[in-house]
């Protein structure tokens, strides 16, 4: 390709609201371009990167033995409301209605289409198992799109679904899918970690997410150094530090005038937080909940809404509190009634812990459980700290931050059973069939990618995924000797299967060492009035800082050798 016929062009300056180095690189380098907030298009060279990537996983996945299929976009309603999903995705899902009146709505995943089409297809234990995938745009109204190819409403997407007759045929599966997960990060050049994840609204239990470390991810990871435990903090279980243990003293109200935070009553009193309990109100389906946790700790609502199996959560309004007749700043769990009350296991670690009076500008002190409250549900809502203890083997847990590029479930029965899917076992039994499902985010792996592989100069593709293997630099294009040798070598190197990014512009060459650097390409080669009088042209890799002079005789030999592993691959296609 010449770079004078591409359609884009780079850019000195990202747009202000690029808050990621992935989304300000693929602006600044001419990969993507947005077209409204969460929705891009992928220009020719971004698309590229994107084709790579899909044909990495289609390879690995079709060797674990996955049939690739398509599925429409357009999905019926009514087989979303026999699930509930409608329910629990909420304004995440784009719904419409067609000229006739039927409702539908744009995918935001497939496992109510599949299980409809499965449920056709499979009649006995000998049509399965089944690994049934696509790659395709999916869609979801995310409140709050950010970070360029990180969270966007509209998507490309690998989806799989596993079927199968029993729980360890299923276990099978799984495994397999694991291993073409690594298999695929490994060629991608992306370490990833291994997590426990909550399974959200796709629904299911056992469910693992494959997160690249990058200090600009959304997901928190707790993990353990020691035993290698490892979760997204939605998720993590800790064991809590442990409070005070007193003796039980009396209550006591204490003035605390203008404090309502907790931050502010621990220091007016000059307590730790942890000698401290917190109240958080929240409505749940519509219904008032009073949360009871330990004021050094946070709410996980990941959990809290779990516990409730609620659809709906959200942070209750002051007013609608203070109409509870609860005075917030000041809310206490004793004496309540008529509402439903929740509590954190670490109100049980502790003694004397200092709570709201439910009169302004009061608290009251010596507060202990079940002594003086009681709740309706006590057991972990809360989110996991670094410095609490493993939940396997209690050293120390840490955290650190990662993007989610791929996601694992095991969804056992609750589609089949929903959507009708069963099938006849040996014993001629009818059974549902039991499934998993698996997905592969691939613009927000090109982005994860990018945050991993990158330096001040712009991204540093990893071979495999870069669009182009060469830049190919040619300084003095008005030399008619350069002009000619760089033709010569752009023709002999696409021969050879190498993909050329030639740059045959008339700009200086600082503009087109930076573009070179910007746009990542695994090799530079340039040539010039002065390399040409050597009869050589200078190689540099992106990921390297010295380069040198190679005779052009030996040049294409040379790179073709240098990457034959990867036109091999490319070449088997
Ligand atoms: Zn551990």
């Amino acid at each position: 390709m010449r770079i004078s016929q591409l359609l884009s062009k780079t850019l000195r300056q990202a747009p202000a609201e690029a808050d990621t180095i992935s989304h300000q690189l693929l602006v600044r380098a001419g990969m993507v371009y947005q077209v409204v907030s969460g929705v891009y298009s992928y220009l020719p060279l971004g698309w590229r990167v994107l084709r790579n990537l899909e044909q990495i996983i289609r390879e690995e996945i079709d060797k674990v033995g996955g049939q690739e299929l398509m599925m429409p976009v357009l999905q019926p309603l009514e087989l979303w409301e026999k699930t509930g999903r409608h329910q629990s995705f909420g304004e995440s899902l784009f719904t419409l209605t067609d000229r006739r009146g039927r409702k539908l709505c744009l995918g935001p995943t497939h496992e109510e289409l599949i299980t409809e089409l499965v449920r056709h297809q499979v009649r006995s234990y000998r049509d399965l198992p089944l690994l049934l995938y696509q790659i395709q745009t999916k869609f979801r109204d995310e409140p709050r799109p950010r970070g360029g190819l990180l969270r966007v409403r509209e998507f490309p997407m690998m989806d799989l679904y596993s079927f199968d007759a029993d729980e360890e045929a299923l276990e099978l599966s799984y495994q397999k899918m694991r291993r073409a997960y690594k298999n695929i990060f490994d060629r991608c050049s992306l370490p990833t970690m291994e997590v426990e994840a909550d399974s959200g609204a796709i629904g299911g239990k056992d469910s693992h997410e494959f997160m690249v470390i990058a200090p600009s991810g959304e997901d928190v990871i707790i993990h353990c150094n020691h035993c290698g435990y490892a979760a997204n903090a939605e998720k993590a279980q800790s064991i809590k530090l442990d409070g005070e243990h007193e003796p039980l003293q009396s209550l006591e109200e204490v003035a605390t005038p203008g404090m309502k935070s907790i931050e502010e009553v621990a220091d007016f009193l000059q307590i730790s937080k942890r000698h401290t309990l917190k109240a958080v109100f929240y409505v749940a389906d519509g219904d008032l909940v009073f949360v009871a946790i330990r004021g050094d700790l946070e709410v996980n609502e990941i959990k809290l809404k779990n516990a409730l199996k609620c659809t709906d959560l959200q942070l209750a309004s002051e007013e609608k509190v203070q109409l509870a007749g609860l005075v917030a700043g000041s809310a206490s769990p004793i004496g309540l009634s008529g509402i439903k009350i929740l509590a954190d296991d670490s109100i049980k670690l502790g003694t004397n812990f200092v709570a709201g009076a439910n009169k302004p500008d009061y608290h009251i002190r010596n507060v202990n459980y079940p002594r003086d409250f009681q709740v309706d549900l006590i057991l972990d809502i809360a989110t996991a700290q670094p410095g609490e203890g493993c939940p396997k083997c209690r050293e120390s847990l840490t955290s650190t931050r990662g993007i989610e590029a791929g996601h694992i479930f095991k969804l056992r029965t609750v589609f089949s059973q929903k959507i009708g899917a069963f099938f006849l076992d040996q014993n001629g039994e009818t059974k549902p069939i039991v499934m998993g499902s698996y997905g592969i985010g691939v613009g927000r792996l090109m982005a994860a990618a990018i945050e991993q592989n990158h330096d001040e100069k712009g991204i540093v593709w990893p071979l495999p995924l870069a669009p182009y293997q060469v830049y190919l630099c040619a300084l003095g294009m008005d030399n008619a000797g350069v002009t000619a040798a760089a033709e010569k070598l752009y023709a002999d190197l696409e021969i050879k299967g190498v993909d050329v990014l030639f740059d045959d512009r008339s700009e200086s060459p600082g503009v087109k060492f930076n573009d070179a650097d910007l746009l990542g390409i695994p090799i530079r080669l340039v040539m010039s009035p002065r390399t040409l009088k050597s009869q050589s042209a200078e190689i540099k890799w992106r990921n390297k800082e010295e380069s040198q002079l190679l005779p052009l005789e030996e040049l294409t030999e040379r790179i073709s050798k240098d990457i034959s592993g990867f036109i091999q691959t490319k070449l088997n296609r």
